[in-house]
C-alpha cells in the first residue's frame, strides 16, 4: 500500500442527491450521549472515513446508517429519502440500498449456516433472486468477486481463515448490489498479514463497482490508501471534515493533529522525525461529556472560553472546523512539538 487509491467514478450531477447524507444526527442511549448532532454527507461513488479513537461514536454512526438503530433525532437521507423513521416493513424497499461489513467476521457469521446461505440471504430476504438455481449463480458471481472459489458456498465459516471469512462478509454485502457500504473497522480483527489484502479487495470493488463508502475505522494508513474525504470524531461531535488531502496535509484542530502525529510511520527515521503530540488522559465518558468544547480537557491550548462555549463547524479553505482558535482563514494553533534529534 504505497499510493493513494480512490475511487474513479464520475463526478456526480450538480442536483444529483448524496448516497448518504446525515443531519444532526443523534443517538443517546439512556443517559450515554453516544452521538451528538452529526451532520456528513457522502457523494455517489466516493468513500469517506469516519476516524476517532475508540468511544467517539463512529460505530454507532453507521449502526444509525443501516437502521440497525433508530436515532433519537436527526435524520438519515439514503439518495435523497429520509429512512430514519421507516417502519420495518417500510424499510424494505430500502434495504438492497446500503450494506455493512462489521468488524469481525467470526461472530457476525451465523455458524449453522452454509457459506452459501450466508451470502445468498439478502437475496432470499430481498426477493432478488426467489428461485434457488439463480440464487446460487449469483452467490457463486459474488464469491468469485471477492477471490474465493464457487466452490466454497458448500462449506461453514468455521472451516475458514479469518480472511477467508471476511471476504465471504464483504461477499454477502455487495450481493444485492448497494449503493453505499458501511465498512465498520473492517480489518482491524484480522491478522496484519491478511490486513492488506482485504482494505485492498475493498478498494478494487469500490472503484470497480462504484458505490459510495463509509469507511470507520481508526487505521489512519488505510485512510490515507481509501478515502476520498476524511471526518474526525471525538466524543460523539465532529471536530474537523475536509478532503483527505487536507485534512492529512493540514489539519486545523488540535485532536485531528494529535491523531495523526500517533500514527506509526512506515519510516523509521521519518517516525524518529515527526511532530509529536501526546495527549494527556482517557477520552471522558459520554455519560457526561465536557461542557463547551468536548476537547478542552486533554486539549493542550485549551482557553476559558473553550470550557464553556461549544465551537460550531465552520468553513475554512482547509474543510470545515470545530474549534474557536481556527479563523475563517483556517489560520489557528499548531499544538505539534518538534521531536528532538539525536
Ligand atoms: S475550542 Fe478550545 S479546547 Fe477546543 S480544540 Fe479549540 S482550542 Fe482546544
Amino acid at each position: 500500500m504505497t499510493e493513494a487509491m480512490t475511487s474513479a467514478a464520475p463526478e456526480p450531477a450538480a442536483d444529483e442527491p448524496a448516497a448518504l447524507e446525515l443531519t444532526d444526527l443523534v443517538m443517546h442511549f439512556g443517559p450515554v450521549r453516544a452521538v451528538d448532532g452529526v451532520s456528513l454527507r457522502i457523494e455517489r461513488g466516493k468513500v469517506l472515513a469516519l476516524v476517532g479513537e475508540s468511544g467517539s461514536g463512529k460505530s454507532t454512526v453507521g449502526r444509525c446508517v443501516v437502521r440497525l438503530l433508530t436515532p433519537t433525532a436527526g435524520t438519515v437521507a439514503l439518495a435523497g429519502t429520509d429512512v430514519s423513521r421507516l417502519s420495518r416493513r417500510a424499510l424494505r424497499s430500502h434495504r438492497r440500498d446500503v450494506s455493512i461489513v462489521f468488524q469481525d467476521p467470526a461472530s457476525s457469521l451465523d455458524p449453522r449456516l452454509t457459506v452459501g446461505d450466508i451470502v445468498g440471504e439478502p437475496l432470499r430476504l430481498l426477493d432478488l433472486a426467489p428461485r434457488r438455481q439463480e440464487r446460487d449463480a449469483k452467490v457463486g458471481d459474488a464469491l468469485e468477486q471477492v477471490g474465493l472459489r464457487r466452490q466454497v458456498a458448500q462449506r461453514y465459516p468455521h472451516e475458514m481463515s479469518g480472511g477467508q471469512r471476511q471476504r465471504v462478509s464483504i461477499a454477502r454485502a455487495l450481493v444485492s448490489s448497494p449503493r453505499l457500504l458501511v465498512a465498520d473497522e473492517p480489518t482491524s480483527a484480522l491478522d496484519v498479514s491478511v490486513q492488506a489484502s482485504v482494505l485492498n479487495l475493498l478498494a478494487d470493488l469500490q472503484r470497480d463497482l462504484g458505490f459510495a463508502c463509509l469507511f470507520i475505522t481508526h487505521d489512519l494508513a488505510a485512510v490515507e490508501y481509501l478515502a476520498d474525504e476524511v471526518a474526525v470524531m471525538y466524543l460523539g461531535r465532529l471536530v474537523e471534515q475536509g478532503t483527505r488531502e487536507a485534512v492529512f496535509d493540514t489539519p486545523r484542530h488540535p485532536y485531528t493533529q494529535a491523531l495523526l502525529s500517533a500514527a506509526p510511520l512506515a519510516d523509521p527515521r521519518e517516525q524518529r522525525a515527526r511532530q509529536r503530540v501526546l495527549l494527556s488522559g482517557e477520552i471522558p465518558s459520554p455519560t457526561d461529556p465536557p461542557p463547551g468544547c468536548r476537547f478542552h480537557t486533554r486539549c493542550p491550548v485549551a482557553q476559558d472560553r473553550c470550557r464553556v462555549e461549544v465551537p460550531e463547524l465552520h468553513t475554512t479553505p482547509h474543510g470545515q472546523v470545530a474549534c474557536h482558535l481556527v479563523d475563517a482563514d483556517g489560520v489557528g494553533p499548531d499544538v505539534r512539538i518538534p521531536a528532538e534529534r539525536p
